[in-house]
């Protein structure tokens, strides 16, 4: 009786979010634990954000919005598209939705058939595989190593693509890595996957704001790709909305329609306040993108110069977002001094790279991210979207703690 649907029975928890609540159940037991798990803004929302959404309270706009969005909003996302991306949509080719997540989730379900293929690099943002088989798809990872900044090659995607490959999920810049592809090697992406009729892309930039390396560069602005891209963006990142749940989707119109479809029957459309705020948002002066964004760069050299001071580990420098993805996989193996300070630990060996994280937990009281949830077993990932006192506490618990292992 009580045994959910074979659809879930193979589906993980977001190990983000789950890291995330472990690192709250020490915290409420009195623990100092320092959360470098979840990745969001440590900011909070802009006051004209959030004075929109007080105006719309008093303007009574608390009833259901149209399934894809008001129009209003519909019309600031065009007008951003074309402002930063130089990428003109009409407004039956956006759907909002709550969050950039769900706008994935929808997009997922909406084009893959089962035993439809899913090419995901990895490493991958942990949710991109479990919707992806929630949606009947097979999942096919490209594996990308430090090596070549955790980036794949055209040769590799070649390589990947078969007959029943339907999607490919693009993040750039990439949630763990902080990687970004530029626009000469999405050109060369985009040739592989023009020559392959039947494969569309999800192209994930939520990150787009955080970059410290340049101009943004939209797979969906490459020759030919428009009609294959369905961008995916929102607000969470760059205004520091996590919590407003808005995210949209911009695509040819047939997707957008499937999007739409499917969000009439599962959710409507999204919260009426939220979105108020988020016409404020994509309207309004985009000063607090930019002093946002200076103060991750500041962080991002923070931690990369504290990082590489910790013998063992491995570290490239994120062109982008605010995830440092070191590999740790050198400590592997290495056996926990037999001591009171390595607690639950003492004596016990760090066999893979979820053992690494829960030792830095347990014993550094710093909560980060197994690479295993991302795809890449060598690895763990620390978000850096904290107050630099913070990041040099945490990475100094982490080096004292790494200290015990030998
Ligand atoms: N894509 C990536 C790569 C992310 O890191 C996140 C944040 N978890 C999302 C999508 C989802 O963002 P949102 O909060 O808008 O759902
Ligand atoms: N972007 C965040 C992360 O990857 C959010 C957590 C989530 O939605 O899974 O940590």
């Amino acid at each position: 009786m009580d045994k959910l649907s074979d659809r879930l029975l193979s589906m993980a928890p977001s190990a983000t979010l789950a890291m995330s609540a472990k690192s709250a159940e020490l915290k409420a037991q009195g623990i100092d634990v320092i959360n470098m798990s979840v990745g969001e803004p440590d900011f909070n929302t802009p006051d004209a954000i959030k004075d929109a959404a007080k105006k719309a309270i008093d303007d009574n706009i608390t009833r259901y919005s149209p399934v894809p969005g008001y129009a209003d909003l519909k019309k600031a996302i065009a007008a951003k598209l074309l402002r930063e991306n130089s990428l003109e949509y009409a407004p039956s080719q956006i759907v909002v939705s709550s969050g950039a997540k769900h706008c994935i989730a929808n997009a997922i379900m909406a084009l893959v058939n089962p035993g439809d293929e899913v090419i995901i690099p990895a490493p991958y943002w942990v949710s991109y595989p479990q919707l992806a088989t929630l949606a009947g798809g097979v999942p096919v990872h490209i594996p990308a190593t430090i090596d070549n900044d955790f980036k794949i090659t055209p040769a590799q995607l070649e390589a990947a693509i078969t007959p029943r490959t339907r999607l490919i999920i693009l993040c750039s810049p990439c949630n763990p890595t902080g990687s970004i592809y530029s626009r000469e090697e999405l050109n060369a992406l985009a040739e592989v996957i023009l020559a392959h009729e039947r494969i569309i892309v999800i192209s994930d930039e939520i990150y787009e704001h955080l970059n410290y390396s340049g101009a943004h560069a939209s797979i969906a602005t490459c020759p030919g790709m428009k009609e294959r891209t369905a961008i995916v963006n929102g607000v969470s990142k760059a205004y520091a909305m996590t919590g407003w749940r808005i995210g949209f989707i911009a695509a040819p119109e047939w997707i957008a329609k499937g999007c739409s479809l499917l969000q009439g029957q599962f959710t409507s459309g999204p919260c009426s306040v939220s979105q108020m705020a988020a016409i404020a948002a994509w309207n309004g002066d985009q000063q607090c993108v930019e002093t946002m964004r200076r103060a991750f760069q500041r962080r991002r050299d923070l931690i990369v110069k504290l990082a590489r001071e910790i013998p063992g580990l491995e570290v490239n420098v994120p062109q982008g977002a605010f995830y440092l993805f070191p590999k740790c996989s050198s400590y592997f193996g290495r056996k926990c001094a037999e001591c009171e300070t390595a607690g639950p630990w003492s004596g016990r060996t760090i066999e893979n790279s979820t053992d690494f994280a829960m030792f830095l937990l347990e014993v550094g009281h710093v909560a980060t991210v197994s690479g295993d949830a991302f795809g890449s077993p060598e690895c763990f990932r620390m978000s850096y979207a904290l107050s630099d006192d913070n990041i040099t506490e945490a990475l100094k618990r982490i080096s004292k703690a790494l200290e015990l292992l030998s």
